[in-house]
């Protein structure tokens, strides 16, 4: 009889990209898809350890599965991603009844691993759980990406173009949990581009956790920072040169980076709308602005997460730039893409965060006036460095300041959405909402929802703003 797979997805959408895989996969091994827990033969929760909030709501949720399982003991229960690698250990204390840990680099071998659940249960008995451990890997095998795939609707598609990340911020969990980094060889991202763009896919989302990093290391060792660079450093030093980004190629001939992939991508694979997240500031520069700028699918939109407005935080998180070379970075970009929209991520009640340096960001929010914002509160993430350091702003004051933060983003948004009202605007319609409106998103990413049939879904349409909340514009086809 054919097994049911259920499957829940916490935090990013790395995550839910993974997921996708996952279903892919699975599907590909003949197992079904449900939507319910109860209709289930294995349960499994591709888990996030960013904060300490997405991983006590998956423990919660698996402790629930764990009573279904006291009902039917054939269930197989599976915690997957980020989690699975940060807290091995809890899982199996505080969850006897799981059967499989698997960490991100690891997703691929899940067939196998279902597969020796099942083998272990015929020779032994369903009594006892399984207690299978896969978190050992450094990379994933980004070249050994197995068949199937499970996109969801026929509108954006997120693609992966890397896995890991080298930087080593001082709160992150995400380089313990996701690795080293590695990116996928240009041709596999162009092909696969070029089959969702022939399929009808109106938008892209180029995944990665640094995606300004893409190229550095690819699967076979090749890139602008491997085994080869420094002999072109030395080669370069014998002609008396200094190392420009184009020297920083991967076999002697030719760069392979982010401005170079986003290029190719544009003049290669006819998609309408490219976007992509998430850009570290210190990898962001010149090269990528002029990318952006002229390429005419790449979206005018950049996530560049600041994190702090005080240089003596930016400094304790292990960030690499000042708060001076960020603006720099803002500026430049503005001067070649007039117009862009820009987002960032805040962590609001970082060690030894003072009002000054609250103040600080509340300042750079203001100088920057971003369009959106993700405002966070500190957690202390175990085996990360700050996790050693006293978490010394008390919750309390961490609410307030978020709360603060919160409100003068949301006034920001609304006073720059407001421009609009009056004006039409280019959207991808992607979805009815809750209420039955259609909605979707700029070329900037901002929210639009309006009226209209369901044909236009997946199409680009021209909107009148004529009202707008703190998030979105609301207005009526043009
Ligand atoms: N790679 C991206 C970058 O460098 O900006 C971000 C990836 S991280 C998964 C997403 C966001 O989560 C970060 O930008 C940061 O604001 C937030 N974050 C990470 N660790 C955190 C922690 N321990 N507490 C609160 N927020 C955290
Ligand atoms: Fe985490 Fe920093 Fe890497 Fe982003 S760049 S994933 S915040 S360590």
């Amino acid at each position: 009889m054919q097994k049911q797979v259920y499957l829940q997805t916490y935090g990013c959408q790395m995550n839910e990209r993974d997921s996708e895989e996952i279903l892919g996969m699975l599907t590909a091994q003949g197992y079904g898809l449900v939507q319910r827990e109860e209709e289930a033969d294995v349960i499994l929760l591709n888990t996030c350890s960013v904060r300490a909030h997405a991983e006590e709501r998956a423990f919660g949720k698996m402790g629930l599965m764990q009573q279904l399982k006291q009902e039917r003991p054939d269930l197989v229960l599976g915690i997957l991603g980020c989690m699975a690698k940060a807290q091995r250990e809890a899982i199996f204390r505080r969850l006897p009844q799981v059967d499989l840990v698997a960490g991100p680099a690891e997703i691929y071998d899940l067939p196998d691993l279902l597969a020796k659940i099942a083998e272990k249960r015929q020779r032994e008995g369903l009594g006892v759980a399984t207690r299978l451990m896969a978190v050992d890997r450094k990379v994933r095998p980004l070249d050994q990406k197995p068949a199937g795939d499970h996109r969801q609707g026929r509108v954006t598609a997120f693609v992966t173009i890397m896995e890991g990340c080298d930087k080593k911020c001082a709160y992150c969990i995400v380089p313990v949990t996701r690795g080293q980094e590695v990116s996928r060889p240009i041709g596999e991202i162009l092909e696969e581009v070029q089959q969702l763009a022939r399929a009808g896919f109106k938008q892209v989302m180029l995944l990665g956790q640094n995606v300004n990093s893409y190229g550095k290391r690819f699967p076979d060792g090749s890139g602008y920072q491997g085994p080869k660079r420094r002999e072109r450093l030395l080669a370069l030093e014998d002609d008396g040169r200094e190392e420009t980004p184009a020297d920083s190629h991967d076999d002697g001939t030719r760069l392979c980076d982010f401005p170079v992939l986003l290029r190719q991508i544009d003049a290669e694979t006819g998609i309408p709308w490219v976007k992509f997240t998430t850009s570290h500031p210190f990898d962001a520069h010149e090269r990528l602005f002029r990318a952006m700028a002229e390429c005419r699918s790449v979206c005018e939109f950049l996530h560049l997460p600041v994190q702090s407005g005080s240089d003596r935080l930016l400094r304790a998180m292990r960030r690499g730039y000042t708060v001076e070379s960020y603006l720099a970075k803002v500026a430049r970009l503005r001067e070649l893409c007039p117009g862009i929209s820009l987002s960032t991520d805040i962590i609001v009640g970082f060690p030894g965060e003072t009002d000054e340096d609250f103040e600080a960001t509340m300042a750079l929010m203001e100088r920057v006036r971003y369009d959106s914002a993700f405002i966070f509160k500190y957690s202390p993430r175990p085996g990360t460095e700050a996790a050693k350091w006293v978490d010394d702003v008390p919750r309390q004051v961490k609410e307030a300041r978020n709360q603060a933060a919160l409100a003068l983003q949301a006034r920001i948004s609304r006073e720059k959405l407001e421009r609009w009202v009056g004006r039409e605007i280019e959207v991808l319609l992607e979805e009815r909402n809750r209420r039955g409106q259609l909605a979707g998103h700029t070329r900037g990413h901002l929210n639009v929802v309006c009226d209209g049939p369901d044909a236009l879904i997946g199409e680009l349409a021209t909107v009148r703003v004529q009202r707008v909340t703190a998030t979105t514009l609301i207005g009526v086809l043009a």
